[in-house]
């Protein structure tokens, strides 16, 4: 065993050894996987092995297609078979809500460049004869589906992985973790410490156990898993002898059911409501190669339905049942990436579908280890996309959720109960006696709309407009036409200070930084040139900056503040988190309204717009900004959490005699929908340039050498490929969601335009060879030019909804620079739930275009 190297994995489970093949693809050769027992002693040996491309997040759905790919690959260059099977697979709806779930799922699949279909029962049935089609009302088809051989894919990735330079070190745990003054790591193990630059945590089951070796408590838990497997069938060895083909995989949402061949029988698996947490706190460093208890029991209610729906199944007698642990996050996606507030410490784990994921993972883990960035956008996966909230107990009851509701429908406007309330602010108790609906922002309780009195406050969850829609609307109509208040808590707020601090930012940001008492908007952008936030800052003194910006990406964005900060320590940053709250007021009237709080000149002149301003509101000390995210005439009120109540009280009580409302964030959002305001992680995002995200005015190019200046001006010289635009949609009765496909009518032709996530998903023949760079693949990653005439998908929505005061529904989203400007009738027209609606470019927002109403 070597004594120093590059970089040291941790754990040599199917992700593990992804990771390590990428490094040593990457050029990382000096570099070693350790594993405790053999390879595979986790979770990868008794997995069932299936795979598929389908992701609620396109870019984790792209990082799937990756996968996918790969595995011809690594078994050419390991000379090891990893047994693939690329059957195709079904998903099957049993109720009108369901199909109106796959026909969005499909919709999202055209931009992406897949190959799904909606199919009728009959027609999946021919593919799988077991099922009874009666039960259901429709399916979908994805031809990059199928199975393979778990232990046969790890040992095929380590192979080539070790065929490249990689060592790999069998049967030597790992106890600890020790950091040296220079960021480097000692890493302990059974048979010698290892001096690495960094490591990698690939601990599957023993993730968790890792992190806390280096003081950190990952959101990550097991559960157990049952699939049982049948003996063999004559009914699948008759199919398989007639058709010369194996059965297809399906998933039965109603059962909570996976099933495809194996063998001459069936495997069928289920994600239960019953699920059990394994090792809950800890996790044995004994546990082997082993498995637990079946407890059919559990799954009983599960089996009851799948034998229903599948009565071909229930004749056949079970050979066994497997049950074992593997680990999840709390939404079910992966923790990826470098760990906020420690060197070199990276996480590549809570990887529950290795087999479909585990490529892209160790894909995007080498490129951000190697050259600084995952080269995709990951943040579905990132391991900065959970806070603090995220303890033992609350990932606990999250993921058990999460479990329990794998195959069960997202609605739009559905917020998931467990674990909460976990954070709650002063004003909580007030917002529930004032009839809230309240959502979880970032693990902190947000009022969302305000259901009138006397009315259960409860969503209907809904792929259609629903019982939000008039209240919200009533919400947005008197906060425009008089003075509505608002909890803004839920943004993210920091200061920096420090003889640096100006500098500091001018390097990060995109925009100038402003003078003092002054507010900017500035979007930050990486060494390439792609947004990586997007912020609102004021200068609050001499060498002090307030910074506002996306809750959810307060880590993510931490992450990066302290990459960057300057050793000779003359930066300080400070996140607040909940130790500062805020309220919005918005409105005509709003000016009025603070006038009364105060004691302070707070007319047009005196206190601008864009203005920053420390004053007592109400009594308490308080940061005022003016500004709104609302659009209007309005202010943005900061304080200690022990003033909210306080404020609060003085807001309704003065604003009473101008008719003041209470809003929601969902009317908020409404109202930046007609301002054309984009959104933090729905328009902007890694995968998109500043100039493509619509944000030019916020772009100095000239102002100094900002990280990713070259990038931008690179983008800026030769034109953006891609715009943000806004949509003005002909809806009916339901609104985008966002990650609709957009269609055009085109007769210009504009070349050749690459999709951030769009991707090219293998195709194969009928001998299930590969076909490489058809013209099919190539659709699929990128968006031709066309001159025909003929109605194609061009882009995809990011957000969208109903815009309440102008009364449209409205959509942003990407669309080929050369179609950006083009607002006439007929030319777009946006999929909403498998309906194609008339849609045209508003380039003008269509609340107060000018912006007269804000700088009033
Ligand atoms: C019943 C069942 C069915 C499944 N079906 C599927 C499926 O159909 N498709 C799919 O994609 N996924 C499936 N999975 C999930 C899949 O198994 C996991 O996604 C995958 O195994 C995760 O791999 P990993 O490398 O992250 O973790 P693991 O396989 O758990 O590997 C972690 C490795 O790290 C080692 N290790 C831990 N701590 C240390 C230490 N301190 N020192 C040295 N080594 C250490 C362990 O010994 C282990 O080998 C299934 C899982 C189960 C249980």
């Amino acid at each position: 065993m070597k004594s120093h190297v590059k970089a040291v994995v941790i754990g040599g489970g199917v992700v593990g050894c992804s990771v390590l093949y990428h490094l040593a693809k990457a050029g990382w050769t000096d570099i070693m996987l350790i594993e405790r027992s053999e390879l595979t002693s986790g979770s990868s040996w008794h997995a069932a092995g299936g795979f598929h491309t389908l992701n609620g997040d396109p870019n984790v759905a792209k990082l799937q297609a990756y996968t996918v790919q790969l595995y011809k690959e690594i078994e050419e260059l390991s000379g090891q078979s990893c047994s693939l099977h690329l059957t195709g697979g079904v998903m099957m709806a049993d109720t009108p809500e369901r199909m109106d779930f796959l026909r969005l799922a499909h919709a999202k699949g055209r931009y992406l460049g897949m190959d799904t279909e909606l199919i009728t029962p009959s027609e999946a049935k021919a593919m799988f004869p077991l099922m009874d089609e009666k039960n259901f009302v429709g399916a979908m088809w994805d031809p990059v589906e199928g199975h393979l051989d778990p232990s046969g894919t790890t040992i095929a990735y380590s192979k080539a992985a070790k065929k490249l330079g990689a060592e790999i070190v069998l049967r030597n745990r790992v106890v600890d973790l020790t950091q040296q003054p220079d960021g480097t790591w000692n890493v302990v193990t059974e048979q010698g410490t290892v001096h690495a630059e960094h490591v990698v945590n690939c601990g599957g089951l023993w993730a968790r156990e890792i992190g806390r070796m280096v003081g950190i408590e990952l959101p990550v838990l097991a559960m157990e898993h049952m699939y049982l497997l049948t003996e063999p069938m004559p009914e699948v060895e008759e199919f398989n002898k007639s058709t010369g083909r194996e059965m297809i995989g399906v998933l039965d949402f109603k059962g909570e059911i996976y099933t495809r061949q194996e063998r001459n029988g069936i495997l069928l698996g289920t994600y239960e409501k019953a699920c059990k947490p394994w090792s809950p706190v800890n996790t044995p460093w004994d546990f082997g190669h082993e498995l637990l208890q079946p407890d059919i029991d559990r799954i009983a209610p599960s089996l009851e339905i799948g034998f229903k729906h599948f009565p071909g199944i229930e004749k056949a007698g079970i050979k066994q049942i497997i049950n074992g642990p593997f680990t999840f996050a709390l939404d079910g996606n992966p923790l990826v990436g470098p760990v906020q507030g420690l060197t070199n410490f990276w996480c590549a784990c809570a990887v529950m579908a290795g087999f479909s994921q585990g490529g892209g993972v160790g894909l995007a883990l080498s490129n951000w280890m190697v050259h600084g960035d995952p080269g995709f956008d990951v943040w579905g996966m990132d391991v900065a996309r959970f806070g603090e909230w995220a303890t033992l107990r609350y990932t606990n009851a999250k993921v058990r959720e999460n479990y329990s509701r794998r195959f069960s429908i997202r609605f739009p406007n559905e917020e998931l109960p467990a674990a909460r309330p976990a954070q709650t602010t002063p004003l909580y108790d007030t917002m529930l006696a004032n009839n809230a609906v309240m959502g979880d922002s970032w693990g902190l309780e947000t009022p969302l709309w305000f259901a009138p009195k006397g009315t259960e406050p409860k969503d209907i969850v809904s792929f259609h407009r629903s019982n939000d829609f008039g209240p919200i609307g009533e919400e947005v109509r008197a906060t425009r036409e008089k003075v509505g208040v608002t909890e803004i808590a839920n943004f993210a707020k920091y200061e920096v200070s420090g003889s640096g601090a100006e500098d500091f930012l001018n390097r990060l940001m995109t925009n100038r930084m402003p003078k003092t008492g002054r507010i900017v908007l500035t979007p930050m952008v990486n060494e390439f040139g792609k947004l990586i936030g997007d912020f609102t800052i004021a200068k609050t003194g001499e060498d002090r900056f307030m910074i506002w910006g996306s809750s959810a990406a307060q880590k993510y964005h931490m992450r990066w503040f302290e990459k960057h900060l300057p050793k000779d320590r003359s930066v300080r940053i400070h996140r607040f988190d909940q130790t500062l709250v805020g309220l919005s007021i918005a409105g005509p009237k709003s000016r009025d309204l603070l006038q009364k709080l105060v004691d302070v000149d707070v007319s047009t002149k005196a206190f601008r717009f864009m203005d920053f301003r420390e004053m007592a509101v109400g009594g308490a000390p308080c940061m005022v900004n003016r500004i709104t995210y609302t659009g209007d005439l309005g202010y943005e009120i900061w304080m200690a959490p022990a003033y909210q109540r306080l404020v609060y009280k003085a807001i309704k009580e003065a604003g009473e005699e101008f008719g003041i409302v209470d809003f929601g964030m969902r009317a908020l959002l409404s109202m930046r929908l007609e301002k054309n305001f984009p959104t933090w992680f729905r328009e902007l995002r890694p995968i998109y340039g500043p100039f493509e995200g619509s944000m030019d005015r916020f772009i100095k190019l000239e102002k100094n050498d900002f990280i990713g200046r070259e990038a931008s001006a690179k983008e800026h010289t030769e034109g953006p490929k891609l715009r943000r635009v806004s949509f003005i949609v002909d809806a009916i009765d339901a609104d985008v969601m966002g990650d609709e496909p957009i269609w055009a009518k085109v007769s210009k032709d504009f070349g050749t335009v690459e999709k951030p996530h769009g991707y090219g998903a293998p195709r194969f023949d009928e001998a299930g060879k590969e076909v490489r760079g058809s013209k099919a693949a190539e659709g699929a990653s990128a968006v031709r030019g066309i001159v025909d005439g003929e109605w194609r998908v061009v882009g995809w929505v990011t957000s969208g909804g109903y815009a309440h005061y102008v009364q449209k529904s409205m959509a942003q989203g990407y669309v080929p620079a050369a179609l950006a400007e083009d607002e006439s009738a007929g030319l777009f027209e946006i999929e909403i739930l498998g309906h194609r609606r008339p849609a045209r470019i508003n380039i003008e927002p269509p609340f107060d275009p000018s912006g007269e109403k804000m700088r009033t």
